[in-house]
């Protein structure tokens, strides 16, 4: 066994050991549920800081966020957040679910106790309950629907550019809420395909093909 598999190998086991617990037990955390109010061509947010403070981030980068997603204008005004477009609820909720994925939940335990950091160009999220580290996939652009969607497939093979380096060199990659670990040693800024070997969670391995 080279030196690489046995460091890809514990890193699958540490992410193991993290991640089944909470999702055997049901203790994962439960992404709060957007109360919406459709009113002629608006939309509100009723429950909008009360759902920030529950994901633990600034209303006005929450805010942001979905206006710049669905492409339209509006604010918060006291506990609301209103939106100057005719949005549905299950809309507002998968984007606001999708922000949470990638920006509050640690991919390695699955908690919501993090925080962003910024280390240079790079925005990191860091987890307060297991220390876990990984990088926050910044879309360019507005638009969302150039990103692969729905789940990795295990066996499929995927394009992916690796975005940071394990402590023993293997890349990391995102795809959607995916943290993407590959075996062996690559450095950031490397494009490659991986075939898909495991999925757990949010967490998937792979290794690089042809
Ligand atoms: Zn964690």
């Amino acid at each position: 066994m080279s030196e690489e598999e046995f460091d890809y190998d514990s890193l699958l086991n540490t992410a193991y050991e993290a991640v089944p617990e909470t999702v055997k037990s049901g203790e994962r955390f439960e992404i709060p549920h957007v109360d919406v109010m459709n009113e002629g061509k608006m939309t509100i947010i009723r429950n909008f800081t009360e759902i920030c403070e529950k994901i633990r981030r600034d209303p006005n980068d929450v805010i942001k966020y979905l206006l710049r997603e669905f492409g339209t204008a509006g604010g918060i005004e006291g506990r609301r957040a209103i939106l100057k477009s005719r949005i549905s609820e299950s809309s507002i909720q998968a984007r606001f679910n999708t922000y949470v994925e990638t920006y509050v939940i640690c991919s390695e335990c699955g908690r919501p106790d993090t925080e962003l950091v910024r280390e240079g160009r790079i925005l990191m999220l860091k987890c307060d309950a297991c220390g876990a580290k990984r990088p926050v996939t910044v879309r360019k652009g507005p638009k969302p629907a150039d990103k692969p969607k729905g789940p990795l497939v295990v066996g499929n093979i995927y394009e992916v550019s690796i975005e940071a380096t394990g402590k023993r060199g293997d890349g990391i990659a995102r795809m959607g809420a995916f943290t993407i670990y590959v075996k062996g040693n690559y450095r950031k800024g490397t494009r490659l395909r991986v075939k898909i070997e495991k999925i757990n969670g949010t967490n998937a391995f792979a290794s690089a093909v042809p």
